[in-house]
């Protein structure tokens, strides 16, 4: 995957950090779609990213249409398949835990499309370990966001052992 290629991003988990990330990917101009495991978190998330965006506008840093463009740029969705199997790009900011995120990324492999690279936000659980449960570790690497993201441009890419320089390079873009 290329990051000219880069339309579709799935942000997996809505909470401090999967609200902040869809929001960051959402001003950048990407379609986002936004997943988590029931109905009332996605939809605080999408509040969250909504009340953002309103403060940016009030605060002159973006225009109210940038910020009604961005908020229309995010999908909220529970099913899993719907929310990856256009993905581009996943972006996982699930809770730290190995053995949540092992399963989510089985599910993962299974419904995105063979080409999309994998993102964890993971902050300390190995990304190799983690790539090890995808058949595709190549395309899978670390993309580390600051809380709160859209007020944090810092983002770390991590490599895992197997990640491709195709991947860190499109990741890094
Ligand atoms: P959080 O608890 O606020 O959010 C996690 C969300 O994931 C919750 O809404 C939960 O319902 C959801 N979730 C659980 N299982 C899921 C599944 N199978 N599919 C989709 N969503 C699922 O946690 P957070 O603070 O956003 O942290 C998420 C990740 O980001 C962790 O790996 C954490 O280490 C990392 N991180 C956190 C911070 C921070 O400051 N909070 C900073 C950098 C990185």
């Amino acid at each position: 995957m290329n990051f000219e290629d880069i339309e579709q991003v799935a942000v997996l988990g809505a909470g401090n950090m999967g609200h902040g990330i869809a929001e960051v990917a959402a001003l950048a101009g990407y379609d986002v779609a936004m997943r988590d495991i029931k109905e009332e978190f996605v939809d605080d998330g999408y509040e969250n990213i909504e009340w953002s965006l309103g403060k940016l506008a009030d605060s002159g840093q973006i225009s109210q249409e940038e910020a009604d463009a961005a908020l229309g740029r995010v999908e909220p969705l529970v099913d899993f398949e719907s929310a990856v199997a256009d993905a581009d790009v996943v972006v996982e900011a699930v809770p730290e835990r190995m053995d949540i995120k092992k399963d989510v990324y089985a599910e993962l492999a299974e419904y995105a499309p063979e080409e999309a690279i994998f993102a964890t936000n993971t902050s300390s659980l190995s990304i190799t370990e983690l790539s090890e449960v995808t058949e595709r570790p190549e395309q899978f690497c670390g993309m580390h966001f600051f809380n709160p993201p859209v007020r944090m441009p810092l983002v770390e890419v991590i490599s895992g052992a197997h990640s491709s320089d195709e991947t860190l390079d499109a990741v890094e873009e």
